[in-house]
């Protein structure tokens, strides 16, 4: 058997409804797609890849990289794809860490690469955004005949490296199990079936874009649009074909900021959901008055895949990420002892369940130090359960600030600064103070035509906050600094401000 190969390619043999639409229109079958996945599993093996080799990829997104990804799977070799963002450097680390025998790259990144890949054995290979390249020529020239390699439930398909945001990016593996039983649960939460025709513009070198999105429409039959990126014009030119979407909060703030967004435009449309990052409660409120949509806001990270949803039918509550997912347990726990804390108290948010990695690639002391003896993965996001036992996200465990010993968690203070008039969103963290060890300082954007100054801001807050979690700065951005998953890069922020209080 063949768990991931079995469930998401095999069905596509012979199948000649439409997979795939390219933003031009193009078509592609399911039954093309498993032939040259063949095609490249047959190169891969040729270029001597073995079942639980690493095969890296860093290229954008196309045909081809969809192909490589379920190639491999069918090979039996474990995937790595890698931000397309990550410089020569940065990609050394993996090559060295990670060991890929084969790298297959954008030529752009060649001349930097080329050398990165010899010294470390890996063969070498490019791919780029069109889908043309060595990579491509040595598909085409392989036998699309290829017999899957059997592979166990808990053995490997994908190491994807985490966004480290602080210390270097880990490995998280991911195994056939994991994936699977993910992109069942997903499909049960939302309802998908072969009727369905994604509107996909994530990245996939992501477990968003990958496995949220890509796993869930190749486990249902249904049809994907295959958008190289997020642009605005094109969602609103695809949007009357599609019937759902999934996007990080920012692909929803964009879409809102057109005047041609309205219900007309999502009339087709079934669901749209949002994770990666927190949709803001204002976002998902201002996107049903304009579409009569309510966003389905989920929860998940690298190393669970997806943890928690609103519900489908049910409340669809903003600001909350709903529910454990079929077959996941959670669990808010005092972070220090791992013990549980009565409902609606702030804490670490534990999870256990199918869809939990195996662990750090290269890091068997760093992989225990994330689990609790019974099995619950620390995820390391702080959480509270509201009263109807909705799962609300508080903010990374490490963005907490920590103020003459009190603790202030940043998004009780950005919900705060948020609300004011004049303010469109803002970002709270913590740096170094002489008196109180952490300061909060905040950062936020003004609304067009706002004039709103920093004192303002602050005496406003006054009677909502406990002086200890009252920002002792307030600087205005143009635009917070956020990742390609839209997620604010608050590393960034406590660099750049991190001398703001200076003895
Ligand atoms: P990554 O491993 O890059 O997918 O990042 C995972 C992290 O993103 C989580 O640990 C959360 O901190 C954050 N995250 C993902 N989805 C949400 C959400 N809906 N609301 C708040 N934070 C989220």
């Amino acid at each position: 058997m063949n768990p991931l190969a079995a469930a998401l390619v095999t069905p596509l043999a012979g199948r000649q409804e439409p997979l795939l639409f390219g933003p031009d229109a193009s078509m592609i079958d399911g039954a093309t797609l498993h032939e040259i996945s063949g095609q490249a599993a047959n190169a891969l093996t040729t270029l001597g890849v073995q079942p639980g080799d690493r095969v890296a990829m860093q290229a954008e997104k196309s045909l081809m990289a969809l192909a490589l990804y379920l190639a491999c799977l069918r090979a039996g070799a474990v995937f790595l794809p890698l931000n397309t963002a990550y410089t020569a450097v940065e990609m050394e680390y993996f090559v060295l860490d990670a060991t890929p025998r084969v790298m297959v790259v954008d030529p752009t990144a060649e001349a930097a690469l080329r050398p990165v890949a010899e010294s470390h054995c890996a063969t070498f290979l490019t791919l780029d955004a069109s889908g043309e390249g060595s990579f491509a020529k040595q598909v085409r020239a392989s036998s699309p005949a290829f017999g899957t390699v059997p592979r166990a439930e808990e053995d490997l398909a994908v190491i994807l490296y985490t966004s480290g945001t602080t210390g270097r990016p880990k490995g998280a593996m991911l195994t056939h199990r994991n994936l699977l039983s993910n992109a069942d649960a997903l499909v049960e939460t939302w309802r998908f079936t072969e009727q369905d025709v994604l509107l996909h513009a994530l990245p996939i070198y992501h477990a968003h874009g990958l496995f949220v999105a890509t796993n869930v429409i190749l486990r249902t039959g249904g049809a994907m649009i295959f958008l190289p990126r997020f642009d605005v014009d094109q969602i609103i030119s695809h949007l009357p074909r599609a019937t759902a979407m999934m996007g990080v909060p920012t692909f929803y703030t964009r879409l809102l900021g057109d005047p041609r967004l309205d219900r007309e435009l999502a009339r087709h449309m079934r669901v749209f959901i949002s994770g990666s990052a927190p949709l803001l409660a204002e976002t998902h409120r201002a996107f049903e008055a304009r579409t009569g949509h309510r966003i389905i806001e989920r929860y998940g990270m690298t190393e669970t895949s997806m943890n928690t949803s609103n519900p489908y039918e049910g409340e669809r509550r903003a600001g909350a990420v709903g529910f454990p997912l079929p077959g996941v347990e959670a669990r808010i726990t005092d972070p220090e002892t791992g013990t549980g804390l009565p409902r609606s108290e702030i804490g670490m948010l534990e999870v256990r369940g199918p869809n939990v990695f195996r662990g750090y690639w290269g890091m068997p002391e760093k992989t225990k130090e994330e689990f609790r003896p019974d099995g619950f993965f620390i995820t390391g996001d702080l959480a509270r359960t509201d009263p109807d036992g909705y799962i609300h996200i508080v903010g990374r465990a490490r963005d907490l600030v920590i103020s003459g010993g009190f603790n202030v968690y940043p998004k009780e203070v950005e919900i705060e600064i948020d609300a004011l008039d004049g303010i469109i969103e803002s970002a709270v963290f913590g740096i170094h103070h002489p008196d109180f060890g952490e300061g909060v300082v905040a950062v936020a954007v003004r609304a067009p035509g706002s004039s709103i100054s920093e004192a303002e801001v602050i005496a406003a807050l006054a009677d909502r906050l406990a002086k200890f979690k009252q920002p002792k700065r307030l600087l205005f951005v143009k635009e917070l600094p956020r990742n390609a998953m839209g997620k604010v890069q608050k590393n960034l922020l406590r660099d750049r401000y991190g001398g703001l209080f200076a003895e």
